[in-house]
């Protein structure tokens, strides 16, 4: 199937993003956000990521810009999904949320459509029941495109077949990006897991007292070249995000070692969620680990 008309339901931070990255690849994109002012301020919010970052972006600023008024805003549901052949769900991580908004997607989407979830975390086959075209239903997880992220998860729920798979992933490429297929259900897709297994690792080494966790940081950047390191990281997505994503495993596994530990929930508490709070394991807007310097130093 061929796919032309893309509908981009939440423009938050990452709804926003996948809409102007379709836009901007000759896609016709419907969006709709009950907020209104959404697109606008999360857009405002890219330019300024955009500028005090050493990532390039999947697309310059400009050109950025220039798809963002692309984007049609509809006022409903509705409207917004009317001709679409593929609808892409970008509402906030809550499971009942989505079950919800699903089965309206399901009521006003053309039959033709295919239905995918941008989730962080929860696999299709727990939305699919919520619609009448299970086939038809696929997890497209997005990282952060303004980042140069350009890498995104797709996997099929209980009867995805292949071909729909192919068709989302043929999407997936023709915007500029990267499909990861992920061939089994599994928690947290890709490449979800693989950054998952590295904050587990250095949280464990971290609470336990076992390294500064500015020596894991300096290790990483001296050792992969990139910067920032996983504290600096964690910091840059939030506090919170992390520990919340982390008891989503937990939650799953039930296995005492995926429960984050508790010195992460004291910061939280404590109101040091990272970047966004101005602290977290670094104070900003000028984090230690950007100081001339800071790889020569040792704990
Ligand atoms: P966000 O909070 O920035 O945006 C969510 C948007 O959905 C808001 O603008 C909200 O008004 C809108 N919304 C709420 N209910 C709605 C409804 N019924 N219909 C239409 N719009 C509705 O969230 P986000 O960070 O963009 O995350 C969205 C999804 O993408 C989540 O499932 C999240 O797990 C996933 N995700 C987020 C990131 C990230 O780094 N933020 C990365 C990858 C995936």
């Amino acid at each position: 199937m061929k796919i032309q008309n893309v509908a981009v339901i939440g423009t938050g931070m990452l709804g926003t993003q996948i809409a102007i990255q379709a836009a901007s690849h000759r896609y016709k994109v419907t969006a709709y956000d009950p907020d209104t002012t959404a697109f606008a301020r999360i857009l405002g919010r890219l330019k300024v990521r955009m500028k005090n970052t050493s990532r390039k972006p999947t697309i310059p600023w400009p050109q950025m810009h220039k798809a963002a008024k692309l984007v049609k805003h509809c006022d409903s549901l509705k409207e917004a999904l009317a001709d679409a052949d593929l609808v892409i769900e970008a509402v906030p991580e809550d499971l009942a949320l989505k079950r919800k908004l699903w089965n309206q997607l399901d009521r006003l989407a053309p039959q033709k459509a295919i239905l995918a979830t941008n989730s962080s975390s929860i696999p299709v086959s727990r939305m699919e029941k919520s619609t009448s075209r299970p086939e038809k239903c696929l997890n497209i997880h997005f990282y952060g495109l303004d980042q140069g992220r350009n890498i995104v998860d797709v996997m099929g729920g209980t009867k995805t077949p292949p071909s729909i798979i192919k068709t989302g992933k043929e999407w997936v490429q023709s915007i500029g990006c990267v499909p990861l297929t992920v061939k089994k259900e599994i928690l947290g897709f890709c490449f979800n897991r693989v950054w998952r297994a590295i904050k587990k690792e250095v949280l464990y080494m971290w609470s336990r007292g076992y390294v500064d966790f500015r020596d894991i940081d300096r290790g990483w950047m001296i050792w992969s070249g990139m910067s920032p390191g996983p504290f600096g990281l964690m910091d840059a997505v939030g506090l919170d995000v992390v520990y919340d994503i982390e008891m989503v495993y937990y939650r799953e596994s039930r296995d005492p070692r995926d429960r984050p530990p508790q010195a992460l929930k004291a910061m939280i508490k404590r109101g040091n969620l990272g970047v966004k709070t101005g602290k977290g394991f670094y104070t900003y807007p000028d984090p230690e680990f950007r100081c001339p310097g800071f790889l020569g130093k040792s704990k």
